[in-house]
């Protein structure tokens, strides 16, 4: 159809979402008025919104109580007031004395008798018609009124093609209710309708909607990933013999999680195909060494690996810990920072192109800007979440093969919206952590007991432990951040001469901070300041207590992120958030949250509640998909089956896929693509 809407209409249209015909169709009621049944006066129920109809027989503006339009109906077994608080003197006239009105309104005891405040009327004529659906209540804005919405979505409905795109036979399987059936059932419902289930989402109508937009979207993340899949790459053998030996080097032995999402790994990398898996583990649940598994497997099948961390701190942990681990073993290592001499820095990059170096870790946007490999196969990518879904890695690489990634991440994402938001990767997860750990001790303390935090963290440096003092987040400027952190410095300095106190944060140039880490894990610093810098990847085992300040400023992943820096060792670990008062709702109920939990997945299901899909994954960065009429609480059930369905399509019935892409992401499709 072509989009027969003025520009003013058409502006007010695209404040609502509504940018095509189609978008019209999904602009739902939030919930309908009955004006397909009229109540005898006599026999409305209170406390209802109802319909009544009857013959004005009195009617005048009053000023006691208040000043008030009244106007007085019987329709021969009762009698009713119809109270105007504003009003305009025009309304004298319309509802004078004999015309006959129809009302819908809430009925209640007013002043006068039975009254309706502010009803929706109109004067009819006798016998006028009765509606012969309920009338649809949608979401609106200012300036455009429900009268014209209305109109253009019956106009949508009656010339848009609905023809359903599913094919019959998925559609009887599943129970699914017709397509433009739903649409027409939603907008224009019998008077029989059963209101509840409209309003609360749950009739099969609703439910097909909801059904198809989640179908869309996973077709549309599901053909990426076969798009990708198409690409080959090098098949890598399992475990050698220097698999073998790191993992007899460890001091541990692998969790069962660990195991399971090696299995996972290992099959993938055995493929023609280059593997898109994202690992998922809470903090400390162990990714690294499954990471250093994977690159191993590439390394021993005479491929080279890399391994990419969002900064530079967390890089050169990376760096230090796998070249430990694996140097011992012969394997040839390269370390990529921004703060590398210029000969340094060409000297690694050679060592990337000519194949010596085996393993290169480095910055993300290290390897975006310069590097070139000899021969590519395995890149990790650690706290992918950091980047968002849809930035990919370009990673150059002379040959054609691609590249299998292993995206790692630390924010558990609740499974529904993790199946739907990476629904174009494979997922596995580490449900579990090593075992000996002890649990972090949270304790919330108002800033107004600071003395009291002081004089602990003294107390337990000079006890032998380490402390990590983190400044709080300053959104609006990054200068006054750190500047709170310099002042927290200097400040604790001064409070502890006893103490030796380093400072980290962003700013600080690449070599300083890797100093300032290093002595930190030497143990040579009790105390290390810093600003949210230290959020990802830190591991000091020994760092057994962590104060956050204005931890009410912080989002929960982060807290949890921050906090997860504390308790990796065999220590009891304790994490004091100080807080500001007076506390706003949201962060009165994140504290609560992240103090009654540990677990990083049942942090993440309540934050995604606290917020909602879009702000939980921050849309704005991502460019997550948003979702119009599917929730991904109510409608959990619905997602298994829009992801079995996308299959079959997808393999089965491509042109009904194709048109039901074209259905739902038409003009839009840009915020898929990877
Ligand atoms: P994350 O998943 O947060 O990246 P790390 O890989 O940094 O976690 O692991 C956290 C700590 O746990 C590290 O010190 C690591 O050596 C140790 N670790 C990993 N796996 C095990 C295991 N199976 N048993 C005991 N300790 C382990
Ligand atoms: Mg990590």
């Amino acid at each position: 159809m072509t989009w027969k809407i003025g520009n003013a209409a058409r502006e007010k249209l695209a404040k609502l979402g509504v940018n095509r015909p189609f978008d019209l169709l999904l602009h739902l009621p939030l919930r309908y008025e009955d004006e397909t049944h009229l109540y005898p006066i006599a026999d409305a129920p209170l406390g209802q919104t109802v319909q009544v109809e009857g013959r004005v027989v009195h009617c005048q503006a009053q000023y006691r109580p208040r000043k008030a339009l009244v106007c007085r109906i019987e329709d021969g077994g009762g009698e009713i007031f119809l109270r105007f608080l504003h009003f305009y003197p025009s309304q004298l006239k319309t509802l004078a004395e004999g015309k006959t009105v129809r009302a819908l309104g809430e009925l209640r005891h007013g002043y006068h008798g039975l009254e309706m405040v502010h009803p929706r009327y109109r004067v009819v004529g006798e016998e006028a018609p009765l509606a012969e659906a309920l009338t649809p209540i949608y979401p609106t804005t200012a300036g455009l009124s429900q009268d014209s919405l209305r109109k253009h979505i019956r106009q949508a409905l009656a010339s848009e093609n609905l023809a359903d795109t599913l094919p019959e036979k998925l559609r009887e399987q599943h129970r699914l209710a017709d397509f433009a059936a739903s649409l027409a059932y939603l907008h224009q419902p019998p008077p029989d309708a059963a209101q509840m289930a409209l309003v609360e989402r749950t009739h099969p109508a609703w439910q097909r909607l909801a059904f198809d937009e989640l179908l869309a979207q996973q077709l549309s993340m599901r053909h990426h990933y076969r798009q990708r899949r198409s690409f080959d790459a090098p098949p890598l053998a399992p475990s050698g013999a220097l698999s073998q030996a790191f993992l007899r080097s460890l001091p541990f032995a692998l969790t069962g999680a660990q195991h399971k999402v090696l299995a996972e790994i290992r099959r993938d990398l055995g493929q023609p195909h280059p593997m898109q898996r994202l690992l998922q583990g809470d903090v400390g649940s162990g990714k690294t060494v499954v990471a250093a598994l994977a690159a191993l497997q590439a390394i021993e099948n005479g491929y080279q690996a890399a391994l990419m961390a969002p900064t530079e701190i967390l890089a050169e942990q990376h760096f230090l810990k796998l070249a430990g681990w694996l140097e011992g073993l012969g394997v040839k290592t390269a370390w990529l920072a921004s703060r590398l001499s210029a000969k340094e820095k060409r000297a690694a990059l050679e060592k990337a192109a000519s194949g010596e170096a085996q393993l290169v870790v480095g910055t993300h946007a290290l390897f975006q800007e310069q590097v070139e490999f000899h021969n590519l196969a395995v890149a990790v990518i650690d706290e992918q979440h950091r980047f968002g879904v849809h930035q990919r890695l370009a990673l150059r690489q002379k040959g054609r093969a691609a590249v299998h990634q292993l995206m790692m991440s630390a924010t558990p994402i609740p499974r529904t919206l993790s199946m739907s938001y990476y629904a174009d990767l494979d997922v596995s997860v580490i449900d579990e952590l090593p075992p000996g750990r002890t649990p972090v001790l949270t304790r919330l303390v108002s800033d107004a007991r600071r003395d009291e935090v002081v004089t602990r963290v003294r107390a337990a440096c000079l006890d032998g432990r380490q402390a990590y003092w983190v400044c709080p987040l300053i959104e609006e400027s990054e200068t006054l951040q750190l500047k709170t952190a310099v002042e927290t410095y200097e400040t604790l300095a001064t409070t502890f001469p006893d103490l030796n106190i380093g400072l980290v944060h962003g700013r600080l140039p690449g070599a300083e901070k890797a100093e300032v880490m290093a002595a930190f894990k030497r143990g040579d610093l009790h105390l290390l300041v810093a600003t949210t810098v230290i959020e990802v990847g830190v591991d000091v085992p020994n760092a057994s207590l962590m104060v956050i300040e204005h931890a009410e400023r912080m989002g929960l992943s982060q807290l949890h992120q921050l906090r997860g820096r504390v308790g990796r060792g065999a220590m009891a670990s304790v994490c004091l958030l100080l807080y500001q008062q007076p506390l706003s709702e949201l962060a009165r109920e994140r504290l609560k949250i992240i103090h009654d939990s540990s677990d990083g997945f049942e942090i993440a299901r309540r934050d995604l509640q606290l917020r909602g899909p879009g702000e939980f994954l921050g849309a704005r960065q991502s460019g997550v998909p948003m979702l119009r009429v599917a929730d991904l609480e109510r409608d959990a059930d619905l997602l298994d089956l829009a992801r079995d369905t996308a299959q079959s399509l997808l393999q089965d019935y491509p042109e009904h896929a194709a048109r039901h892409l074209e259905r739902w992401l038409g003009g839009r499709q840009d915020y898929l693509k990877t």
